[in-house]
């Protein structure tokens, strides 16, 4: 979205494809946290700008290489997101087993259940404050020796506390080595965990196998935000801004 929007204001001619409904991505998903509503408010401002701006938007479509040559492009730009890595553990493929993007969706309904969010990131710790808000007994399973590893303190200072008040169990320094009908082993001080679900918040990878395809097709292809390398919206914001500032 900002690099649509950057390429209008200099009077390119910018395209946007949107395989889903609605426009925001991740950015979506992470406002049905608690207390992150107002990431809408740039979602907000962004549509507003490309509206304004007479931008191109074809929501509900995954292009195929036809559809993107029939524009005669000076560029693509990928900006594909990622998607939740699951980490090859057994029994990770279990129906009680999830990624955060399932449980925020609401495609799984999660109410008085047992559950346990593999990984203390931001992601980790925000998910498992809203399956405790949601009336679950939540344990964050964290295989680093802190939890919340390279989160800034300032945000770990916010969220610690509510995590305890709302009675959710932090685990630092447990490896999950199985998820088992009913229960997960770990290595570590707590050797095994009675849970209803797993819920995993282990990190994305870069959505982009659409890119060799599209080198062989186009001469000028941009690899932009989480589909470049997964980041923060900071970062996919100012690669879209920096990458279509340049566009020659
Ligand atoms: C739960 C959660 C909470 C987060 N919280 C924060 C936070 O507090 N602060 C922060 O800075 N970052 C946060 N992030 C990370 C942040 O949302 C991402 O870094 C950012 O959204 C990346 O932007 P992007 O445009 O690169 O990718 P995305 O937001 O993933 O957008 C990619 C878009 O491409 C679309 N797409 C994919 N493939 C195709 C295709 N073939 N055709 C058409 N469209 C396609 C997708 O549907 C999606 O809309 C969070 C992420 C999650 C999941």
């Amino acid at each position: 979205m900002e690099a649509a929007r950057v390429l209008a204001l200099r009077g390119f001619k910018p395209v946007l494809f949107e395989q889903a409904a609605v426009l925001g991505g991740q950015i979506r998903m992470a406002s049905i946290l608690p207390h992150k509503d107002k990431v809408l408010w740039l979602l907000d401002h962004l549509e507003r700008q490309l509206l304004d701006l007479g931008v191109e938007i074809r929501l509900n479509t995954a292009p195929s290489m036809d559809e993107i040559k029939a524009l005669q492009p000076w560029a693509v730009f990928l900006a594909t997101g990622a998607r939740p890595s699951l980490p090859p553990i057994e029994g990770i493929d279990q129906p009680q087993v999830c990624t955060v993007d399932r449980v925020l969706r609401g495609e799984l309904g999660f109410t008085g259940k047992r559950v346990a969010v593999l990984g203390s990131g931001l992601t980790g710790l925000e998910t498992a404050l809203y399956l405790a808000g949601q009336g679950n007994q939540v344990t964050v399973v964290e295989v680093q020796k802190q939890i919340g590893p390279g989160v800034l303190p300032i945000l770990l200072m916010d969220v610690l506390p509510r995590l305890r008040e709302l009675g959710v169990q932090l685990l630092a320094d447990a490896r999950l080595t199985a998820v088992a009908a009913g229960c997960i082993k770990l290595e570590g001080a707590v050797t095994e965990l009675e849970v209803d679900a797993v819920v995993v918040a282990a990190g994305v990878k870069s959505r982009r196998e659409l890119l060799d395809e599209l080198e062989v097709n186009f001469e000028n292809v941009q690899v932009i935000g989480d589909a470049a390398r997964p980041g923060k919206i900071g970062n996919a914001m100012y690669a879209g801004f920096d990458q279509a500032y340049v566009l020659s």
